[in-house]
């Protein structure tokens, strides 16, 4: 068996584990994130098409290692995303889950027990946990204290698994082979994950994301803001002085600034954008629209841009 995972499945768990599991988050408050993975089987192979975050471990600073309970709200997420995949011809094909800072295994806390039932809904389901620590530093966590650490080349920081007997709650389980789709190779993948782990942790927390977002783009209407005045100063000036030969080079210079502005804030937006694709399903009706909404600002702002350059070009 072998388990295809195109990379929009790959960053959605590393995003959703990252997101509970970063180095802005005391160690101590890591948490588990949980989720199920949508597509179909051909054969003996997994084809996996999304990849859904669904919930996320309650903070329990006494709470042993896969100490969660799904609730009923998550129970209905994952009937409503298996209905929907019917309709596309698909189905639901395993879980996922983070083990932030610990080993990549089945624990028999519950691992082996919430396998069992996927596996019996789907005799071909799988199980991936996820560890990002693992990826990023590039060790595998050692089995028990004081065994040592090793380490890991272009290891993508999971690994996928099955037990061994589908109606057994205690069976040994296996590792299964699998394919990440969209890299060049395994050296970039790892390069570009890391990058991707970086803008997740500062752009995606897990609670304010309505502040973090307002904030960024009164920041940056701010700054264009000033950008704009800027220039409008810097031409008076050349008036004022008699140097109006320069305008037109100063105001083509001025405006290649701004547009670059423009440009990478567009950039940042639309990854703003695309992180609303690692919410939990949950979260996705309350969420999407107001950060919409927040964005929006930033949009009203650049259709009056155009507007003030045209302005300067004639007043100078
Ligand atoms: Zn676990």
């Amino acid at each position: 068996m072998t388990v295809i995972i195109p990379k929009k499945v790959y960053q959605t768990i590393v995003a959703a584990a990252v997101r509970y599991a970063n180095v802005r988050i005391p160690f101590e408050e890591w948490l588990e994130v949980s989720g199920i993975f949508i597509g179909k089987n051909e054969g003996n192979e997994v084809y996996i098409s999304e990849a859904y975050p669904i919930m996320h471990q309650t903070y329990d600073p006494d709470a042993i290692i896969d100490k969660y309970i799904w609730s009923d709200e998550d129970y209905i997420s994952l009937s409503i995303l298996d209905e929907e995949a019917f309709s596309r011809g698909e189905f639901t094909v395993g879980w996922w889950h983070s083990h932030p800072g610990f080993k990549v295994m089945l624990s028999g806390f519950g691992d082996l027990k919430t396998t069992l039932s996927f596996q019996s809904m789907n005799p071909l389901a799988i199980a991936l946990v996820f560890n990002p620590q693992r990826l990023i530093r590039q060790v595998q966590m050692p089995d028990k204290k004081g065994d040592p650490i090793i380490p890991l080349e272009n290891d993508p920081g999971f690994k996928i698994f099955r037990l061994d007997d589908p109606h057994n709650d205690k069976s040994p389980f296996h590792e299964v082979d699998y394919l990440i789709e969209g890299y060049e190779n395994a050296e970039h993948m790892i390069n570009m994950i890391n990058k991707f782990i970086i803008n997740i942790t500062n752009f995606f927390p897990k609670d304010n994301l309505f502040e973090t977002y307002e904030k960024f783009v009164k920041e940056r209407i701010h700054e264009l803001d000033s950008k704009i005045s800027g220039t409008e100063e810097y031409l008076k000036t050349l008036m004022r002085q008699g140097e109006s030969n320069r305008i037109p080079e100063v105001l083509e210079n001025q405006q290649r600034e701004i547009r670059k502005y423009v440009a990478e804030t567009f950039i940042k937006i639309e990854n703003i954008k695309e992180y609303m694709d690692y919410l939990e399903y949950k979260e996705r009706d309350t969420i999407i629209p107001k950060v919409k909404e927040i964005l929006s600002k930033w949009d009203e702002n650049i259709k009056i841009l155009n507007e003030q350059l045209s302005r300067f070009s004639k007043k100078f």
